[in-house]
């Protein structure tokens, strides 16, 4: 008998915010892929959960004994537009555990069957989306961005009408909650300040338990989530991801990447770009992140006026203006900082944010591939430019700049071996490739799971040079077909 020590604080403490719910019962639940490490961190038994119990229970089938679970309440605001009504439509949260350290996580099932906020929609996930959503969630990881992670992939064993009939699945994952910029909206728009306050002291005791006896502490708190998001827009920029729907239902309080649909990373560095078929207006495109990212924290921010302390109105309004107005600086300081590392920079001098700039109109000219070129120019910290200059399509365009660079590298006293050596511990040479990840999700779609497991395995080790691997480390072949990422549903 499968036990876990669930200590649910959201079905017990914020009754009104979600509903109450019970998985579909699957025909033939399966877990395909099984996130055995994780489990062990988090203190679970990887033995007693990778069982034909654990797929009943991680399948929404059969709901384990001490769970509440249930479907979260929220609204946002997806492409600019605003729903009032969103909320888990295929999604089910069991229940909050505590790891090893005491931390608190949510365990929550996507794909688990119809809720009362399904809208149109049939409630399920197939395998190709979640398995993606798996791979991704443990690339981030790998490269140290905070995300939700997957424990479990499994296959329902019945078939889901998609673009044809698809394997229908459900992903098992973990988040330090699921707290949403929309679930805030959720209250906001119907004007329930209660509610709102009620939500803001959950998410500040769960998330920023620092500030709980601040007076000021909602105006603080939306101070903190803002640093939160700018650190971590950062580090998607740092190694090339695209979210591709950064709606605010998809936008965490805790500071974590979430719902990894038409996810991609940057093949040759181009700000402009976008993978998604459905974001036409480039609204969530490589280089407009950061804008989003503040435009979502706006939106917050409206939520949480009513429960600023200050003298009226427009006093409020002006209190919260300038706790966004900190995610620029935030956001500009964790950029450089992270972009200095990357280009083997450890101090912090006049010129660098030119250094960068310059360098990033190069490479967006020569459409240089962003992965490999900071490992090239770890190499070429020691001297040797030769892979380096194979990026460019003009390499004679890029000499004045590795110039400049190498005379800024003068004023440092790292010797070049263990310049080159910082450089490729922050500067992945293993990415999710595009290519690869289609491939590996096409190959398991057909039943064959191990280009998923080897890519899987590539993917966590990704600062690592292997023998073997030099297929993993660059773009698709030039002639391929222009990738597009769909809104896996
Ligand atoms: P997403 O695009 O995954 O962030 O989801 C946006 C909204 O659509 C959320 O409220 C989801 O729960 C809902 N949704 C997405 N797919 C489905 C589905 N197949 N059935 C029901 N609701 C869905
Ligand atoms: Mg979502
Ligand atoms: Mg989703």
């Amino acid at each position: 008998m499968i036990k876990f020590d669930f200590d649910n604080t959201y079905a017990k403490t914020l009754e009104g915010f979600y509903t109450p719910w019970q998985g579909a019962v699957a025909p033939d639940p399966k877990i395909i892929q099984f996130n055995q490490s994780l489990t062990r961190d988090l203190g679970l038994d990887p033995e007693a959960l990778n069982t034909p119990e654990g797929a009943a229970i991680f399948s929404g089938s059969v709901a384990p004994e001490g769970a509440d679970p249930l479907a979260q309440a929220y609204a946002g605001h997806q492409f600019g537009g605003f729903s009032q009504q969103l909320g888990d439509g295929r999604a089910l949260l069991l229940g909050e555990l505590l790891d090893k350290d005491g931390n608190r996580f949510d365990l929550q099932l996507k794909g688990s069957g119809r809720t009362p906020f399904s809208r149109g929609g049939d409630g399920k996930a197939v395998l190709g989306p979640v398995l993606r959503e798996y791979l991704m969630g443990e690339a981030m990881h790998a490269l140290r961005v905070p995300t939700t992670r997957a424990l479990a992939a499994l296959t329902t064993g019945e078939e889901v009408m998609r673009d044809g009939l698809k394997p229908g699945a459900v992903l098992a994952r973990i988040a330090s909650s699921h707290l949403r910029v929309g679930t805030f909206q959720f209250f906001a728009a119907r004007q329930d300040w209660d509610k709102v306050r009620q939500l803001a002291d959950y998410a500040i005791a769960r998330h920023y338990p620092d500030l709980v006896s601040a007076d000021d502490r909602y105006l603080r708190f939306l101070g903190a989530v803002v640093n939160r998001q700018a650190d971590l827009i950062a580090k998607w920029m740092h190694v090339g991801f695209i979210h591709g729907v950064m709606n605010t239902d998809n936008m965490t309080i805790s500071g974590e990447t979430i719902d990894y649909g038409p996810c991609a990373f940057l093949d040759s560095y181009d700000p402009a770009t976008v993978f998604s078929s459905i974001d036409r207006n480039g609204r969530y495109a490589f280089g407009n992140q950061p804008n989003i990212a503040l435009w979502n924290l706006t939106r917050l921010a409206e939520t949480l006026l009513q429960l600023i302390d200050a003298k009226d109105d427009d006093n409020a309004i002006s209190l919260a203006t300038d706790a966004l107005n900190g995610f620029n600086d935030r956001y500009n300081d964790a950029w450089t900082t992270g972009m200095r590392a990357k280009i083997g920079l450890s101090t912090n001098q006049e010129g660098d944010t030119e250094l960068l700039s310059d360098l990033l109109e190069i490479m967006t000219e020569q459409r240089v591939d962003y992965t490999q070129f900071f490992r090239a120019l770890a190499d070429a910290a020691t001297g040797d430019d030769t892979k380096l200059l194979t990026l460019l399509t003009d390499p004679a365009k890029i000499a004045p700049w590795l110039a400049t660079w190498q005379h800024r590298l003068q004023s440092e006293l790292q010797n070049p071996t263990e310049r080159a050596a910082a450089m490729n511990k922050i500067n992945p040479i293993y990415i999710p490739r595009n290519h690869r990840v289609e491939e590996a999700l096409q190959a398991a779609e057909a039943g064959d799971l191990a280009p998923f497991s080897k890519l899987l395995g590539v993917l966590q080790t990704p600062f690592t040079k292997r023998a073997g691997l030099d297929d993993y480390e660059g773009p698709a072949p030039k002639d391929a077909p222009i990738y597009q990422t769909f809104c896996g549903t």
